[in-house]
Parts: structure tokens; sequence; C-alpha cells
């Protein structure tokens, strides 16, 4: 019987996750559909009816409904429980079992350039739904130290506290600290929204140098402001839509069990800016 696949959220009419799905499905004649699905915030629970209805097999969550979705989860995977957010769910028969592929997929750059994350001193920029898993993802990979850098204080501290429980050495500081501390990390990350806008980098690099993991987690531009000025300084650099394309991978691979076809896949996403 053909399968059926969405992205719930809203905004969802520019979500680039129906053409990479698609695209996999067309390589290896896969019958199966994906669809963007607008779930307005406070109608998540009637849109999940809905859903389970039409009897969907899987589908991707996104905002705003990543933490509230925990709620009408059956199982989670420790992913999913670690994090606190849920972006991929599986339906096996009306049950409904939640994943977050955002760290697996923020780790796939550094996998696939083979670089290592042990013991590196990290500055991340950022402390919402997508730091969060990227904090995690640290930890696993048993960075040395993360400095959490944010707009709001407060939110940096939680989640430092955060780092700390799972085992991740880490500090707060406000954003605007940051602003001259590039030369004291080997990777920087942005994980806030900012570069979406076009708006500039809030941090400089100077002092990095080619050795650097510069990562700009924002896709849309794919050349963000911070992602230019890493490339004045010949650092390494790490696009947001390969940590896009990483969870949608793992996604695909969690619902069908195959290997996901990577190049098919990246090459729907890159066509799709
Ligand atoms: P959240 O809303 O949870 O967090 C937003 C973060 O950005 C917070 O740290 C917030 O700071 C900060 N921020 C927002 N506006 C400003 C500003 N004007 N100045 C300084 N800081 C600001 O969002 P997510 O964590 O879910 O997503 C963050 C970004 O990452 C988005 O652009 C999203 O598109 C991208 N993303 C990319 C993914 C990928 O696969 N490449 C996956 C997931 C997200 P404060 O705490 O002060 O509000």
């Amino acid at each position: 019987m053909a399968k059926s696949f969405a992205v719930i959220g809203d905004p969802i009419d520019h979500s680039l996750s129906p053409n990479i799905h698609s695209a996999a499905f067309r390589e290896l004649h896969l019958d199966a559909s994906y669809i963007a699905y607008r779930i307005p915030k406070g109608e998540l629970e009637e849109g999940i009816e809905g859903l389970k209805k039409i009897k969907i097999d899987g589908f991707n969550v996104t905002i705003p409904h990543k933490i509230d979705m925990m709620k009408y989860l059956d199982k989670t995977d420790e992913s999913c429980s670690l994090i606190g957010a849920v972006n991929t769910v599986t339906n096996k028969d009306g049950v409904l079992k939640g994943y977050n592929t955002d760290m697996d997929g923020f780790l796939d750059p550094f996998k696939k350039k083979n670089l290592t994350i042990t013991n590196k001193k990290v500055l991340l920029l950022g402390a919402g739904g997508a730091a969060r898993a990227i904090v995690a993802g640290f930890a696993k990979e048993k960075a040395k130290s993360i400095t959490i850098a944010n707009r709001t204080l407060e939110n940096a501290k939680k989640l430092a506290e955060f780092s700390e429980k799972i085992g991740l050495n880490a500090n707060a500081i406000d954003i605007v600290e940051a602003k001259n501390m590039a030369k004291d990390f080997d990777i920087i990350v942005n994980a806030t929204s900012l570069g979406l806008k076009n708006e500039p980098s809030p941090i400089q690099l100077e002092g990095i140098n080619e050795k650097t993991i510069v990562y700009d987690i924002v896709y849309m531009p794919i050349n963000t402001d911070l992602i230019k000025r890493a490339k004045e300084k010949n650092a390494i650099i790490i696009f947001g839509y390969e940590m896009l394309l990483g969870q949608a991978i793992r996604a695909f691979e969690i619902w069908h069990g195959i290997e996901a076809p990577y190049n098919a896949m990246k090459k729907a996403l890159l066509g799709g800016f």
C-alpha cells in the first residue's frame, strides 16, 4: 500500500521538506507521498487526530509545535526525551513514537568531513530549541567546554545548566560580550535566528584561522553574513542546509529502515533555494 508522510507547522508554505523527501521516493521508486500540512498554534490536537484518521505513516514537526507535540506521543525515543522536543514521528497502527533528529542532523556534517569535536572549545550563539539539540550533540561527542551566548542571559543560563547536567562544562554570557571572543574557540556555531533577514553577524571573527570551524544553522540565505566573514578568514565552514539535510536523512531512515539517497536529497534541497 502507498505510504503517506507530512510536515506539520505554521507557517509551512516554504518548507523544503516535501521536495527533499519526494526526491528520495523518486530516486528509490518508493510508492509514497509527502505533503506540507498547515496546523496553526492551538489546533495541534485536532490536526493529529486528522492525520491518524488518514493513517499517515509518519510526519515531521516544525515551528511552533516541536515542544507541544510531546504531549501527544505514546512513545519517545531517547533523543526526543533528552532534548524535550520532537521533530519526527512514526505512526504504527495509531501508536505515535517521537524522535528528535536535529541532534544527529547537526552532527552529520562533522562526520562527513571527518572533523573532530572531542576536546574542542565551543562558542554557541543562541539558546532556543535548536541550541538545546546542539548542546546535546556536543555533550555526546565530548567537547571540552561550551560557552553559550544569548540575547536573553536567563535562557543561556538555563541551557548551561542543562549542559552541565548531561556532562558538558558550560558557561553563559550575554551575546554582546561574545563580540570579540571568537579567537578563543575551536568551533563557533550560530543557532540564533540572526541571518534569516540578512542581519549582520552578532560577532566579529578577528583572530580565527583556517582550523576554526564556523557553523551557521540558518540556511536561508545560504551565505549569511557570518558565513561570508568566515570565508574571508579561510575557516572551515558548515552551512545550515547541511544540518537540514542531515535531519531529513535521519528521519527518512527512521521511517523507511533503508539508507537514504543522500545525493538525490541534496540536489532537491539545493534546487529549492
Ligand atoms: P527559537 O525561537 O527556539 O530560538 C531563537 C534564538 O534566537 C534564541 O536564542 C533567541 O534569543 C535568538 N534571537 C532571536 N532574535 C534575536 C535577535 N534579534 N538578536 C539576538 N538573538 C535573537 O528558534 P530555533 O532554536 O528553533 O531556531 C533558531 C534558528 O535556527 C532559526 O533561524 C531556524 O530557522 C534555524 N534552524 C535551522 C535548522 C537546520 O536544520 N539548519 C534546524 C532548526 C532551526 P532569546 O532567547 O533572547 O529570545
